[in-house]
């Protein structure tokens, strides 16, 4: 039987995460993944980023992942979100070309010798001594650890209009329940669905009548090992249109067509991305929504029209397409379609992602719940860390949730139990201004020190810190003296005044000044060099000082509290505390004040117990 140290089941973003990770620790690696289904392929809107997502790209870019990489490689449109926002809530999104994205994936893990693909469907996970037997149809291979991240399908079932297959996306088989596991894994009792637009022939588009967006040159590429600026492929356009009334129509005349308004589907779809029939009744005033269209590749034929989607009857997609400006001779090449799958309950796992009742499983990804790339690459980072942690005999790797979009991900999803599928975005972030894209290599930088490697990364990392250090200082020290000269200074370079002896922070801090291009032509008018990403991070750094001082030490004061452990088996035992509360404790485990805090049911009065007498 082959031996491995850490096995992921399931080779999209969250496993490929997983795996690539865990190869960095110097372990045995294999992904065992249905063959077919390339590498970190996208079964949705191929793009990568996103207010929120962004900065989770960056993220696992500094823990050393592979997310930021692929989508630098093969991004053919870049764009900057909420630019008009200021620079601490901007997000980089960006389009990929799907088959370039999946192909370099597959070449990345190629080249890691300790990763073996083996592309077969997994039929059973057994928990054995020491580890676990995984088999498939003619072999069994034991892994000390197992990471599941099988997305959309687990008991995957696919929907367009009353016709249903079984699968776990267009044209892919579905897993198997995995019974052997899940009996002793809890699911949520629900499933779960999400859905996707039609594809469309681009060559029987109208372009001419839609709204161009080009790709943004200034957008910044994710890896911080990139060249900021460059482009690794040829870029395009994406172009905007809308629905009408017309359109809108149609659908509403289906309703009784539509399988998730007439019962066939009893899945929870993900709120924050609702499909066009959702909208349709959810918003009855109103007929005009964007529908971006999007290329999926270079050299595909298929556009991704962004905000139809549908898993109504193939006739009502074709004839509502037709209704939009620039679509009316449209060819569909892939007709829309809803998928539903299980879901496990993620309150029974830990902050790292393992099974609490079993350890060395770990689980990540879509299959947790969560909708989106990067979600799922998110989580499989951490899970892959934590298994090869766990294979090295060492502590827990947990992100807060003070300083990372990923850590704020994880502890949702544990504290609670899900009821829709779970969705990053900005709002569900207590330090929003702190923890932005700009700085994130400062925000991860201890993280990823305590893995003890040296490999390129860390070697960047640390002449990046030590430059950071340095400019800081430069900015907090530097003084401009009032002089004739410096007035003068000031003035041609459109600074304002200089009525009293000013700091360089100070200037970099003006309202009416650019933080980042002053410090820019700040450095080079004293031939003072710096690594640009440095400069744009301590500009930005500087202009939101005082802001997050003020955010800091409000979230200081309640955070105090919420971050401090708590034991829940002590909970459970108490005389204190209602049995209601005691099995809501009971099923969700808490480890944190903050956790326990987040858990539905939990009363008033069980909180204040706890705060004056436990912790
Ligand atoms: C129809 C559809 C619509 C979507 N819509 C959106 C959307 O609107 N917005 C959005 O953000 N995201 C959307 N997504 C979700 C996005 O695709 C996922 O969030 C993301 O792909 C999840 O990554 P993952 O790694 O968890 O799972 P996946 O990318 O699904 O990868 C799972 C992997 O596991 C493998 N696998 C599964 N079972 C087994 C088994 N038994 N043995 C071996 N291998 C197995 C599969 O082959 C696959 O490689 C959609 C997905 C689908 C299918």
């Amino acid at each position: 039987m082959k031996q491995f140290d850490v096995t992921i089941i399931g080779g999209g973003h969250a496993g490929v995460e997983a795996a690539w990770i865990s190869a960095q620790f110097g372990l045995k690696v294999a992904i065992v993944t249905i063959p077919g289904v390339g590498l970190a392929s996208a079964p949705c809107n191929p793009a990568v980023g996103g207010v929120g997502k962004g900065q989770v790209v960056r993220e696992i870019d500094a823990l050393g992942g592979l997310m930021g990489k692929l989508a630098d490689k093969a991004g053919i449109q870049y764009r900057i979100l909420n630019e008009s926002k200021g620079y601490a809530v901007q997000s980089t999104r960006v389009q990929v070309d799907k088959e370039l994205y999946s192909q370099y994936a597959e070449e990345y893990v190629s080249q890691v010798t300790n990763i073996e693909v083996i592309r077969k469907l997994v039929l059973s996970i057994v928990d054995a001594d020491g580890g676990f037997i995984v088999t498939t149809d003619d072999e069994a291979i034991f892994s000390k650890k197992v990471v599941v991240t099988t997305g959309t399908f687990l008991n995957g079932k696919l929907h367009t209009g009353e016709e249903q297959v079984e699968g776990g996306r267009v044209d892919c088989q579905k897993s198997p329940g995995l019974s052997s596991i899940f009996s002793k894994v809890e699911t949520l009792g629900k499933r779960f669905k999400t859905g996707t637009p039609a594809r469309l022939d681009k060559a029987t588009i109208d372009y001419s009548v839609m709204e161009e967006q080009a790709s943004d040159e200034r957008a910044r590429n994710f890896s911080c090992l990139s060249d900021p600026l460059s482009r690794n492929s040829r870029q395009v356009s994406c172009f905007l249109t809308r629905t009408n009334q017309t359109t809108l129509d149609i659908i509403r005349d289906n309703k009784e067509r539509s399988p998730i308004f007439n019962g066939q589907i009893q899945g929870i779809g993900p709120r924050y991305c609702p499909s066009i029939e959702d909208k349709a009744f959810r918003y009855p005033e109103r007929n005009s929504h964007h529908v971006f269209i999007e290329p999926e590749g270079l050299d595909i034929q298929t556009v991704y029209p962004n905000g139809v989607s549908t898993s109504l009857p193939k006739e009502v997609q074709l004839e509502f397409l037709r209704t939009i400006d620039g679509l009316e001779n449209v060819e569909i090449l892939v007709y829309g379609y809803a998928v539903e799958y299980d879901v496990v309950d993620t309150s029974k796992l830990n902050l790292g992602l393992e099974y609490i009742d079993i350890p060395g499983l770990y689980f990540a990804g879509q299959v947790n719940g969560t909708s989106g790339y990067e979600e799922a690459a998110g989580q499989g980072i951490i899970a892959g860390i934590n298994a090869s942690l766990s294979v090295l005999g060492r502590e827990k790797f947990v992100l807060s949730r003070d300083d990372t979009y990923i850590g704020v991900m994880i502890e949702d999803l544990v504290s609670s139990k899900r009821d829709e599928p779970y969705r990053l975005f900005t709002a569900r972030n207590e330090n929003r201004l702190y923890v932005r894209e700009d700085n994130t290599l400062v925000r991860l930088y201890n993280y990823r020190r305590s893995f003890g490697l040296n490999d390129t990364l860390d070697i960047y990392l640390d002449e990046y810190i030590r430059q950071y250090d340095l400019l800081w200082n430069v900015c907090k020290k530097f003084v401009y003296r009032i002089s004739a000269e410096t007035k003068q200074y000031f003035s041609e370079n459109n600074y304002g005044p200089l009525d009293t002896n000013t700091f360089m922070f100070e200037l970099i801090k003006r309202s009416q000044l650019d933080p980042y291009e002053t410090l820019k032509r700040e450095l080079l008018n004293k031939g003072l060099l710096f690594d640009d990403n440095v400069v744009r991070t301590v500009a930005i750094g500087i202009k939101y000082e005082g802001y997050i001082q003020r955010a800091n030490s409000e979230n200081e004061r309640v955070n105090r509290l919420a971050s401090m452990n708590i034991d829940w088996q002590k909970l459970v035992e108490s005389g204190n505390i209602s049995y209601e509360c005691k099995q809501r404790i009971k099923e969700i485990r808490p480890e944190t004040f903050g956790a326990l805090q987040k858990i539905d049911g939990i009363r008033p009065a069980t909180l204040a117990y706890v705060a004056g007498n436990i912790i």
